[in-house]
């Protein structure tokens, strides 16, 4: 089956509920689905159709019946996934089928009693199982988030106002593919938090649907579980891996009616059916193989299990049934859904040491408060001993390989040290106080410094509790293999499941082989016999025609039973898409007529696509830096001045001089009595303009400063006063301060 030796298809088993009383109730039309556990197959039977025409036949990796237990679908079908995504491997789960055929109860079933417990109470008792029962160098971080989404758009369940938040976005990155940002997620420590976290989402969903039925069968619910396990590797280092598991419990996957709606409601139809639609699309064009083009992004759940179907995951998909005769065409439907994701192939490879590993950051922020918790004793400790101690300084600051004791430790230390020195500084003030030869003010005087003492002792005392408890808190949400969570478990309860699971091994090997033999059955095996009389090989080639004969007819009937799903889906969506023309032209008809041109326009013009979220957005109005004021910014004028300034402001505020024209255009001339003098006047227009150059080069401040000066230096203009004499002296001293 496997197009190269990483991919393997995914997994997909049909469960079936058992009749529930209505059912019972409605008359022995009974059941229309038979299973065969042992081969792994389910017989369909058409309620319509006359009882000659063949039964429908379908294979799967498993099949589940009425009777099937909750533990059993887990410890066959789910319990390999778990295990690979202990190992490092992205895993998803997803149940998909009719509103009311028991995917909530296969994803979660009935939390109190044990027996009912379904896949994700299941999961978390193996996690955590799994943790305690491995070896002491490993360290995990387990991280739980919740979300549904919800006529197209993705809701944190775990976020506390959850009714009023936005609707969060999705963003792909290399490493960990497309995920939802901003989403909650909470470190768990045992099942009990876990459990707990699963409970607040549950609960967020209730609430914040009017009818949980009606919500439940229109929402799509997401639980997502990361497991990080840090484990030292053979070349010394600690390597990371990290597990991500997805439980999915799908909408119902029934057809919402569409015909007769409009507007919001047409809206809202389209987007219930959207993300599911969309899945069949996705699944359609893997299974296909041939075309190209996966169209991952026409919708949000698409998008979110894009690794699972076709990328890096290993995946199993149940499908769930009702027996009801009332509800053959939709169990038809979903069987060939089911039997159209088996030929999905996916790549799932270890995540080894990924950038975004949240462990790593854990590990380092420990190994930090470590060592500052290390530094405060070392200081303590110097402080006491009252000498240099670099030695154990450095030893101590060799952080890592030490044993978890040391946060005692130097928790001990440090609270001996500060009990001393209170000590110390009490007798002091007492000796202080009995004093009689010190002078009241002297007395006063020492006393303060003591009570000074004592404040910076007790802020230093609680700044190293603050560190203490971080670093506590920190280190308790790393899970150690066989140490964080005791495995109440007896030896005789290990035994027995582990018995329980070779046979569940065993029964699926079983079932292989079984489907392996039937398939080879049908293929070749009769074309190798040798026959011994010529009636003898016209009996058996009359069976085998007779036998393909009867296979020809069901590829038939199946022929045109898809055709008919092809006529009637593609009617839908005609007229999905006359109903969106329709309001598509009445919306034209509306701009037309009553929106100006130029308003049009410039709503128009402000229009862009967003690539990222898939969708036409506006751009605002007013540029996102000056969203605060709706003004402009004064544009600058010369480089790091507030406004324009003059050649003279600048000289000014070089030499140091008056401080009130560092900034302004004003120039302040001193008169000067001397007679003018015309040679040193000419070599001081030299000088200027050869330092204009030094001074500054850039066109712009070029051009300002040029200006200023020829108001205030032309020789001509200003040829009577003398004060061009004082102002050339300034520049020149200027540009020698600049040299
Ligand atoms: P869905 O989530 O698919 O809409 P539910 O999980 O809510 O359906 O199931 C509908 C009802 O059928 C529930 O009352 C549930 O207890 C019952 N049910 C479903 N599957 C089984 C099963 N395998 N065994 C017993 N009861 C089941
Ligand atoms: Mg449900």
């Amino acid at each position: 089956m496997s197009k190269n030796k990483s991919s393997e298809s995914v997994k997909v088993v049909v469960r079936c509920r058992p009749l529930n009383r209505k059912e019972e109730s409605n008359g022995p039309a009974g059941t229309i689905i038979q299973m065969d556990l042992r081969l792994g197959q389910v017989i369909l039977r058409n309620p319509r159709a006359p009882s000659s025409e063949p039964q429908k036949t379908f294979t799967f990796d498993a099949v589940y019946d009425a009777n099937s237990k909750q533990r059993d679908l887990y410890d066959e079908s789910v319990r390999p996934l778990i295990d690979s995504v202990l190992d490092g491997f992205n895993g998803t789960i997803f149940a998909y089928g009719q509103t009311g055929t028991g995917k909530t109860y296969t994803m979660q079933g009935a939390w109190l009693d044990p027996e009912k417990r379904g896949v994700i109470p299941n999961a978390f008792d193996h996690i955590f199982t799994h943790i305690s029962r491995s070896q002491s160098d490993r360290q995990y971080l387990v991280r739980a988030s919740y979300l549904e989404i919800y006529l197209e758009e993705v809701r944190d369940l775990l976020d506390p106002n959850h009714g009023s938040a936005r609707a969060l976005e999705l963003r792909e990155s290399p490493d960990s593919g497309v995920y939802v940002r901003d989403l909650t997620s909470c470190v768990c420590k045992s099942i009990k938090e876990i459990e707990e976290v699963m409970n607040v989402g549950n609960q967020a969903r209730a609430v914040g649907a009017t009818d949980m039925n009606e919500h439940s069968s229109r929402s799509h619910a997401l639980f997502l579980i990361t497991v990080e396990c840090s484990q030292p590797g053979p070349d010394g280092r600690k390597h990371i891996r990290v597990g991500r598991l997805n439980l999915v419990d799908l909408a119902g996957s029934e057809r919402q009616a569409k015909t007769g709606v409009q507007g919001e409601r047409l809206k809202e139809a389209a987007k219930i059916n959207l993300s599911l639609s969309a899945l069949g699309n996705v699944i359609s064009a893997l299974a296909d193989g041939r075309s190209g083009h996966v169209p991952y992004r026409d919708s949000k759940l698409t998008r979110l299990l894009q690794d699972s179907l076709g990328g890096n995951a290993k995946t199993v998909m149940v499908a769930t049934l009702g027996p009801s005769s009332q509800h053959y065409d939709e169990t038809l439907t979903t069987l060939r859904y089911a039997n159209r994701a088996k030929n999905i192939q996916n790549q799932p490879r270890v995540n080894e040491d990924p950038k975004d590993a949240l462990l790593r950051e854990f590990q380092m922020e420990i190994a930090r408060l470590r060592a500052q918790l290390n530094h405060r004793k070392w200081r303590s400790k110097q402080k006491k001993d009252g000498q240099e101690d670099g030695e154990s300084w450095e030893r101590d600051g060799d952080e890592g390989t030490e044993g978890e004791d040391e946060g005692e430790e130097v928790e001990k230390e440090a609270e001996e040290y500060v009990k001393l020195e209170e000590q110390r500084l009490e007798r002091e003030t007492e000796a202080i106080r009995g004093d009689q030869f010190l002078l009241a003010e002297e007395k006063q005087r020492l006393l303060g410094e003591k009570e000074r003492m004592m404040g910076v002792l007790r802020k230093e005392q609680e700044a190293t509790e603050q560190l203490t408890a971080k670093y506590k808190a920190m280190e308790s949400k790393l899970l150690v293999g066989g140490k964080n969570i005791i495995d109440h478990t007896n030896e005789q309860q290990k035994m027995l499941e582990m018995k329980r699971q070779e046979i569940a091994d065993q029964s699926r090997s079983e079932r292989e082989i079984q489907q392996q033999v039937l398939v080879q059955d049908e293929e070749t095996v009769e074309l190798r016999e040798t026959f011994t009389s010529l009636q003898q090989e016209v009996e058996a080639k009359t069976k085998k025609l007779k036998k393909l004969y009867a296979k020809l007819q069901c590829i038939k009937a199946e022929i045109q039973d898809v055709n008919d799903e092809h006529v009637r889906s593609r009617q839908e969506l005609e007229q999905t898409q006359n109903e969106l023309t329709r309001e598509l032209k009445f919306k034209y008809l509306i701009i037309e007529n009553f929106i100006p041109p130029e308003e049009k326009n410039k709503i128009m013009n402000r229009l862009t696509f967003d690539t990222e979220e898939d969708q036409w957005k506006f751009q605002p109005l007013v540029p996102a830096e000056s969203k605060s004021s709706q003004m402009k910014k004064r544009p600058a004028s010369a480089v790091g001045y507030k406004r324009p300034i003059s050649q003279y402001a600048r000289v000014a505020i070089a030499m140091g001089a008056n401080s009130r024209y560092r900034a302004e255009n004003i120039m302040f001339l001193e008169l000067d009595m001397t007679p003018p003098n015309t040679t040193s006047l000419d070599r001081s227009g030299e000088a200027e303009s050869n330092q204009s150059h030094s001074v500054d080069s850039s066109p712009t401040k070029d051009r300002g400063v040029r200006k200023s000066r020829s108001w205030c230096q032309t020789p001509t203009s200003m040829a009577s006063s003398s004060s061009n004499v004082s102002l050339s002296a300034c520049q020149t001293a200027a540009a020698m301060a600049a040299q």
